[in-house]
């Protein structure tokens, strides 16, 4: 399906990818280009690529297919060296957790060739970084969002959607406007509260006790404060607005509570928790999605 492969970012997810797409033989030859020579060094020796290059020129020369798959803020780099080696035979495509910031800085960075573009983003992923824990089945069952824009290649598309389904993955389209408001709830939001709320704790005095007797509730809402911090600066940073939008109604919702209990209001209370109960039950199945889902 695919002659030649650059993936720009060999760590969880581009690793991730390339393994995929070996179990499946759906490409002849997979080349990476990335940050540190251990981490490429690491790629080759476990088969996940077949070469690595030191230069992005090199590593995308003759590929079909491109897939960004750095932490945001270096796609947004990557991009505009990307441009002037883009080709019409090319197809380049990402797996940002924010959608709207790439569209933009692939949209300065090829011009005309902006049509080979398709951003994408695989709702699949742990709370682990590097090509070490890349899985195969990473994608398996998992849905991966296209946003397409008007102007982009119909055939560009049909090539990324092939790539996904081979790997196991189910592809949506969505404009990226509303991939970015919708993550920004169901996952920004989350990461935002993980991360704050270990870190609330743990500048307290008595964290030693509070972490020791912390039970299985306390490890799964905070099992995402787990994630690479480097990732999750740069995706707050570019999903800024619907970002903010989402912890300021969060924000108002809270207050609500912290007054109904100040108050000793049990009906708001209950209320809140049912409605909250009852819309866990109808939205999320236990087997719609396995228990490592972060994006
Ligand atoms: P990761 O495991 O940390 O991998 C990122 C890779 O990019 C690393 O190999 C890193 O190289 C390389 N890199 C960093 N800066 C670079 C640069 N300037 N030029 C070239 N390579 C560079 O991260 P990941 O979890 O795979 O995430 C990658 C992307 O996928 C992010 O944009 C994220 O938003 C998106 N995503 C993540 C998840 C998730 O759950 N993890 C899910 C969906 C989408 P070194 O090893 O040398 O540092």
């Amino acid at each position: 399906m695919i002659n030649k492969l650059a993936i720009v970012g060999i760590g969880l997810i581009g690793g991730s990818l390339a393994r995929a797409l070996r179990r499946a033989d759906a490409v002849d030859e997979i080349v990476g280009y990335g940050r540190s020579l251990s981490n490429m060094k690491l790629a080759v020796e476990s088969g996940t690529i077949d070469r690595a290059e030191v230069s992005l020129a090199n590593a995308v020369e003759g590929a079909d297919l491109v897939v960004l798959a750095t932490p945001v803020s270096a796609m947004q780099a990557t991009f505009a060296e990307l441009g002037p080696l883009i080709t019409e035979d090319m197809v380049v495509t990402d797996v940002g957790s924010v959608k709207v910031p790439l569209i933009e800085a692939a949209y300065e960075a090829f011009g005309d060739l902006f049509g080979r573009y398709v951003p994408g983003h695989p709702i699949a992923g742990k709370e682990y970084s590097g090509v070490r824990h890349a899985e195969e089945s990473l994608f398996d069952n998992h849905r991966v969002i296209l946003c397409p824009e008007p102007d982009t290649d119909d055939d560009a598309v049909t090539l990324v959607r092939e790539m996904w389904d081979v790997a196991g993955a189910e592809v949506v389209l969505m404009p990226a406007v509303k991939h970015d408001a919708i993550l920004a709830a169901s996952s920004h939001l989350p990461h935002v509260l993980a991360y704050n709320l270990v870190d609330n704790l743990v500048r307290r005095d008595e964290h030693k006790e509070i972490f020791k007797y912390s039970a299985g509730g306390f490890r799964d809402f905070t099992r995402i404060a787990g994630s690479d911090p480097e990732m999750w600066r740069d995706i707050c940073l570019a999903n800024r607005k619907a970002i903010l939008e989402c912890l300021q109604s969060y924000t108002r919702d809270l207050d609500v509570l912290m007054r109904a209990i100040e108050a000793g209001d049990g009906d708001t209370l209950l209320e809140t928790f049912e409605r909250a109960r009852h819309a866990r039950e109808i939205f999320i199945k236990p087997n719609d999605l396995d228990e490592d889902d972060d994006y």
